[in-house]
């Protein structure tokens, strides 16, 4: 098949830095959309996957799934967008479409497997899928959202991952005023988790291991901080909390979190580490508690979420890099130095 080669920065190996690398992308067939790639946020999965944590890597590895774009090109029967409109493009790219799962707008649990940005088997090249870490993509127009207008295009590339992943589950659990709601891990999901809740008109409390951020988890929306480490600070909310949201990317107690939970509560997690988290049964047990997860959320969703971030003033809140400067970016996020999210001006790599 026709395919032209773009410039990306990827992994030759788990243990590689990322550096730069030639990939092809396929020519727009009639439903695709190509995007230039303006900017691309900096997921942890980003990092987790490119060093095989979930040990299901293919290499080379391009990661980005937070993709904001201009639109360069479309296929002829494409209606949703035309060249010179912003669009973005999230964790998913397609999917089977058929199943009972895909019929009900839940795409990212799509029985037969969704394709994921990067990371996936690519029914068009034979190959896998490369992410936004590149200066361009080719997506079917179903799998590309609309960049509402007004929305700061570097503070919203975010939300295509970061943003629905927390949006999703807070509203699948319909948190709102009158509920008690916990957001663990101020990084680029838990800053979102913060605000949506917040948005929502839920009471939110923060929970970090990093006393230096209480500041900014209170004017990012938090009416409380917990300082995790602190045994009696956590004792202060046991069995008190309707909904917690757990967006750790590393090893924790979430037996902690789970006493947290008040009768019926429920504690969902979104966050993916490397290793299995033991519970505890009677944290579960008593009194009736709920250990739930939640994967991002489905195109319409994301869509709704672009829409309610635009109506509400909500975007993340983003330190701009160069491609160049990823590998010192991924070094920050292993170490929590992140305020809150990286996002890629991938101008730097298009060197022009
Ligand atoms: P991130 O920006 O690195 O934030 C993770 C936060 O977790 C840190 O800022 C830190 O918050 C806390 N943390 C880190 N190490 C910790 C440790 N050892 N003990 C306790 N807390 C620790 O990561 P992210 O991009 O938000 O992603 C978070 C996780 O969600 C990753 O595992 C990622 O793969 C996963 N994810 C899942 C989905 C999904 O669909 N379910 C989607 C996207 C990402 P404090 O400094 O405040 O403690
Ligand atoms: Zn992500
Ligand atoms: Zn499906």
């Amino acid at each position: 098949m026709a395919t032209s080669s773009i410039r990306s920065f990827g992994a030759r190996s788990a243990s590689s830095a990322l550096a730069p690398l030639t990939i092809a992308r396929r020519e727009p067939g009639p439903t695709d959309v190509e995007l230039e790639i303006l900017f691309c946020g900096v997921c942890h999965s980003d990092l987790h996957q490119a060093r095989n944590e979930w040990h299901n890597t293919v290499y080379p590895c391009v990661p980005g799934h937070e993709i904001v774009g201009r639109v360069s090109r479309v296929g002829a029967q494409v209606g949703k967008f035309k060249a010179g409109d912003h669009a973005a493009v999230g964790c998913m790219v397609d999917s089977c479409r058929s199943c009972v799962n895909c019929q009900a707008g839940q795409e990212q649990y799509c029985t037969a497997f969704p394709t994921f940005t990067y990371n996936s088997p690519d029914k068009h090249t034979g190959g896998h899928t490369f992410g936004g870490y590149s200066t361009s993509v080719v997506v079917d127009e179903s799998f590309v959202l609309r960049v509402p207008a007004g929305l700061d295009l570097a503070a919203a590339a975010p939300l295509l991952c970061a943003g629905i992943t927390t949006y999703s589950p807070l509203r699948h659990w319909k948190v709102g005023p009158g509920q008690k709601v916990g957001i663990v891990g101020l990084g680029g999901l838990g800053h979102m988790g913060v605000k949506f809740a917040r948005a929502f008109g839920a009471h939110v409390v923060l929970f970090t291991t990093s006393p230096g951020k209480t500041a900014d988890a209170l004017r990012l929306g938090a009416h409380e901080v917990v300082v995790s480490k602190n045994a009696d600070e956590m004792r202060k909310h046991a069995s008190s909390f309707d909904f917690i949201l757990d967006c750790v990317s590393a090893d924790h107690d979430i037996n902690a979190y789970l006493s947290l939970l008040k009768l019926d509560g429920t504690l969902t997690l979104v966050g993916a580490p490397e290793h299995p988290l033991p519970v505890a049964a009677f944290n579960l047990l008593l009194p009736r508690r709920n250990f739930a997860g939640s994967a991002i959320g489905g195109i319409a969703e994301t869509q709704e979420m672009l829409d309610f971030c635009a109506a509400h003033g909500v975007t993340s809140e983003i330190e701009i890099i160069s491609m160049e400067q990823i590998n010192e970016a991924w070094d920050r996020l292993l170490k929590q130095d992140v305020k809150y999210r990286f996002v890629i001006d991938l101008q730097s790599l298009r060197g022009n």
